[in-house]
């Protein structure tokens, strides 16, 4: 015999349930749509952006990052709870499509040989959902009512969607154990089974009414929730799977070059004025707090919250009055060093640089508002194409005693060695600039530099908001590569790389730009460069932003370190990797003074010296400059010292 289907509700006839659902249906979707239609009206209306390329890559990405839970489980605890519920949200998503169709359709008997078989399984499935959500929730509401911990803000908000999905759980297990003990015949899954004796103390009145309570809590909790979602941070639900999907896939920062001849505006003043994808990053924020706690500028006192930053976009975004963004402090848009820790911590793959460079150029091209040190910077770039001012003309002077080659395009060397600014310029650049030449001649590559043709990249004019500067210098540059058949370029700062390798090409110059890590990596690995002593000091290893997260090279300068170093003497810290901490250069923000907090670069030191070191080994010659001053600062005795100094020291 058939078993009765798990349908038959108490207080509706087969008449009237469809039409009570479908009322309540189209209610709930028609207070849904009111609220999402303004943001997809807003998205429509926006600047374009190619997003649709690479798709087996961006499939790839979605699976893992969106439906495998990658970047959350990095957090234990936490990060388990969010994935168990998004996993069970996913399978009860046919629960919820199976609770409708009951509704919709009280009389269908669907029957085939396997409907009971695979009618099981789904059952035992679906439980096992409603019993890792509820144990999830469970766990939620006791860290955000009991353990408290300083990130999360208890909203009222927050604890109705965590009440509201304990419904959705309650009311599926009672509506399946009040069925099966009014009708003991029926199969139901494991949690129906373990309550349904229990409920059968009841009466058959009290389990009837029971059931459809449970039927219509279950419902009208879905529908609330549907309800809600748009109007609340929740909205994350429906639009983390589409930001994951369409996340910039490119390294570097992602910036687009400003056609000055066509655009008529420059960067976003009005926050109508962003892309659609970088609206849809302001819509996907879940308020994890994730980002903060990566951020340097916030861990030392500066106005910067990347998380408040994106609610105050994302208000003023849906908000009918102006969408200016007058209302942001100048200083918070300052205060990031476009380091990126916030973005490799974000769950959902939101990004920030491009904002802040974005809102930087409103502030720079549009509105002529900008830090003092920055006017200065600028002229000196303009001038002198280096951010200090010093003369062009001596731009070369460092390499006088040192014999190298200035790039000949009738004799091209393999290599360009562009050495940057501050290893053109700086006293303690020059230093790094000449150990690198020392190794490079020891392993004997050929190479050449450009001499006095060199000009600043413009990544501090770009960082700083200036991208009017910024494609100047670029254009120079790109024009000098052209004209002398450059092809393969080697710098040892990690700028510079940035914007050779990942904007240039949007200038023209199509180079292979590789790090001196990278290059002294080859070399050790094939011999051409053997360090015969091996240093025996404690070494702690600082990851440069430029290098690690925006280019995604951690292990060249490492095993460049290992190799002169005895083994174990590396150690590494908690912050490294993709989880390094900026030492306060970036975002042309070694230009500026840092008056407001503790400096960044005596926080990121404190984090270092945990392990002791006699020496921290760096691999930006803009880090060695920050992690210095804050030693000195600190009257600290230990050393900071470039990877490519400390291998040369090893070889003479
Ligand atoms: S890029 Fe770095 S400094 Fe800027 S908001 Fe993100 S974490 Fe903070
Ligand atoms: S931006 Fe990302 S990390 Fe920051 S609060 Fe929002 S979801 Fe969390």
């Amino acid at each position: 015999m058939t078993p009765p289907l798990n349908r038959a509700l108490e207080w509706t006839s087969p008449e009237t349930q469809p039409l009570l659902l479908a009322g309540l249906s189209f209610l709930a979707l028609t207070l849904f749509s009111v609220a999402v239609w303004p943001k997809l009206k807003l998205l429509w209306n926006a600047r374009p952006d190619e997003r649709c390329d690479r798709i087996l890559e961006r499939i790839a990405l979605t699976l893992k990052v969106a439906f495998g839970q990658s970047k959350l489980m990095q957090e234990k605890g936490a990060g388990w709870m969010h994935a168990l519920i998004f996993w069970g949200f996913l399978i009860l998503l046919f629960r919820a499509a199976e609770f409708f169709f009951i509704g919709f359709f009280p009389t269908t008997n669907f029957s085939f040989p396997a409907t009971d078989t695979i009618f099981m399984a789904y059952a035992w499935v679906k439980d096992a959902a409603v019993l890792m959500v509820s144990l999830a929730v469970s766990f939620a509401l006791y860290r955000r009512l009991i353990l408290k911990p300083a990130r999360l803000t208890l909203s009222a908000e927050g604890l109705l969607i965590l009440l509201l999905i304990l419904a959705i759980m309650v009311s599926d297990a009672i509506f399946d154990s009040a069925f099966l003990a009014l009708h003991p015949e029926s199969h139901v899954g494991p949690i129906g089974m373990v309550l349904a004796p229990v409920l059968g103390i009841a009466g058959e009145n009290i389990l009837g009414n029971l059931h459809s309570t449970a039927y219509w809590l279950h419902i009208s909790s879905i529908l609330i929730f549907l309800v809600l979602l748009p109007r609340s941070k929740h909205f994350h639900i429906l639009t983390s799977i589409p930001n994951v999907f369409f996340s910039n896939l490119n390294p570097g920062n992602n910036l687009y070059r400003i056609d000055f001849e066509e655009e008529e505006s420059f960067g976003v003043t009005n926050g109508k004025e962003f892309n659609w994808k970088q609206m849809l990053d302001l819509h996907t924020c879940t308020q994890c707090g994730r980002c903060d706690r990566a951020c340097p500028a916030w861990a030392t006192g500066k106005p910067l919250s990347p998380q408040q930053l994106t609610v105050d976009l994302r208000d003023q975004l849906n908000s009918t009055q102006s969408s200016d963004i007058n209302v942001i402090d100048d200083e918070v848009i300052w205060s990031c060093t476009t380091c990126g820790a916030c973005e490799a911590a974000c769950p959902v793959m939101i990004d920030y640089v491009d904002k802040i460079i974005d809102l930087r150029r409103g502030l720079v091209l549009t509105e002529d508002r900008y830090p003092k040190e920055f006017a200065t910077a600028f002229k000196s770039l303009e001038t002198q194409s280096n951010p200090w001012g010093f003369p062009k003309a001596s731009r070369s002077d460092w390499a006088k005693e040192l014999g190298i080659p200035i790039w000949d395009k009738t004799k091209p060397t393999e290599y360009l060695y562009f050495v940057g600014c501050n290893g053109s310029f700086d006293t303690r650049g020059k230093k790094i600039s000449t150990a690198v030449v020392q190794t490079l001649k020891q392993a004997g590559v050929e190479f050449s530099i450009l001499g006095n043709d060199e000009g600043c990249t413009g990544d501090p004019a770009r960082r700083a908001g200036n991208e009017y500067l910024f494609d100047m210098l670029a254009s120079a540059n790109a024009e000098t590569f052209k004209e002398q058949g450059v092809r393969k370029v080697v710098t040892h700062c990690p700028h510079c790389l940035n914007s050779l390798k990942n904007e240039y090409p949007e200038f023209g110059a199509t180079l292979e730009v590789i790090h001196h890590s990278e290059l002294l990596q080859k070399l050790i690995q094939e011999g051409k460069l053997s360090p015969q002593k091996k240093s025996e000091e404690k070494i702690v290893f600082h990851d440069s932003c430029y290098l690690g997260r925006h280019n995604n090279i951690y292990e060249a300068p490492r095993e460049v370190l290992n190799a002169s170093t005895k083994p174990g003497t590396v150690k590494e810290v908690e912050q490294s990797r993709e989880t390094g901490t900026c030492c306060g250069a970036g975002g042309a923000r070694f230009l500026l003074e840092e008056n407001t907090g503790t400096r960044m670069s005596h926080h990121r030191l404190d984090e270092l010296m945990v392990t002791e070191p006699d020496t921290i080994a760096v691999a930006c010659p803009y880090c060695v400059l920050m992690l210095e001053d804050a030693v000195k600062a600190k009257n600290l005795n230990v050393q900071v010292k470039d990877i490519g100094e400390m291998l040369a020291k090893k070889i003479d």
